[in-house]
């Protein structure tokens, strides 16, 4: 077995620890006339003795046993510290890998998760689940008018918007460009599209700013309650077709399958 040096110095001051006592309590017994013969002077050399080995103790645990003591308690701290910050970190690369860094909103990655699963836990229970998929009217002329900043300035009011319409339990995400979508459980279809109508209303009349110039944007939605049996990706497709729909009819509107 192999010791560490701490634990060797711990063990050398623990014997002269002890033996410091065995002096001191020979030199008591000398001085008492108790166990051990001899008079004043053997106690006093008694003493010196527990004396010298009290010194070579406080010297042992200061010199030796402190120092590898406070650099264990230090270096014990420095690696909590470190398993710290590499848990946040790894904390917050995982909140980055299903967050959408311009808006901060979910991404694909989350909803396409969120989706799988809200579908399997309501497919055990009987209640209904939509989705509304949005995209930004023409934005690839706000772009090309205002510029890349302005329109990305846009995505975050509009991203904002659609946060405040939302309840707890709807996943809201931008699926990718201008292209958001929302997954409300427990929810009619034309509650459903009440909501999405006020959220086209919202967005149509948030006003951004760009120096001299307020742009205006519109939103186009489309809509469709899970009909029990489909997969989330037919579930999308029939919502993406709504939302076709509501291009082709002139955007700025809801449409419902
Ligand atoms: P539509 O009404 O048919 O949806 O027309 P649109 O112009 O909105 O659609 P289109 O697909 O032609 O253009 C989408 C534009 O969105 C093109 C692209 O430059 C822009 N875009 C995509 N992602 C971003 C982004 O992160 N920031 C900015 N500023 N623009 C983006
Ligand atoms: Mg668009
Ligand atoms: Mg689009």
């Amino acid at each position: 077995m192999r010791f560490h040096k701490a634990e060797l110095f711990f063990f050398l001051l623990i014997v002269l620890v002890g033996v410091g006592g065995i002096f001191s309590w020979a030199a008591y017994s000398a001085a008492t006339g108790g166990v051990v013969i001899g008079g004043v002077e053997t106690a006093a050399n008694f003493a010196f003795m527990g004396a010298v080995l009290a010194g070579l103790s406080a010297i042992c645990g200061c010199l030796l046993v402190f120092p590898i003591l406070s650099h264990g308690l230090r270096e014990r701290g420095k690696l909590q510290r470190m398993t710290e910050s590499l848990s946040v970190r790894s904390q917050s690369l995982e909140h980055a890998a299903v967050t959408d860094g311009l808006t901060g909103m979910y991404n694909r990655r989350y909803f396409d998760e969120a989706l799988a699963e809200y579908l399997e836990a309501f497919g055990h229970i009987d209640k209904p689940i939509g989705m509304v998929i949005l995209d930004l009217d023409h934005f690839k002329k706000v772009n090309d008018t205002h510029g890349h900043d302005i329109g990305d300035k846009v995505l975050r009011q509009v991203a904002e918007c659609l946060q405040i319409f939302t309840r707890y339990h709807d996943v809201l995400a931008r699926l990718g460009g201008e292209e958001f979508a929302i997954l409300s459980p427990n929810i009619t279809e034309s509650q459903l599209y009440n909501l999405s109508d006020r959220i086209r209303q919202a967005v149509s009349e948030l006003r951004i700013n760009n120096g001299n110039v307020t742009l205006k944007v519109t939103v186009s939605a489309g809509l469709a309650i899970w009909n029990g049996a489909e997969s989330g990706e037919e579930l999308y497709r029939r919502a993406d077709k709504q939302l076709y729909e509501a291009k082709r009819q002139g955007r700025n509107r809801v449409c419902a399958a």
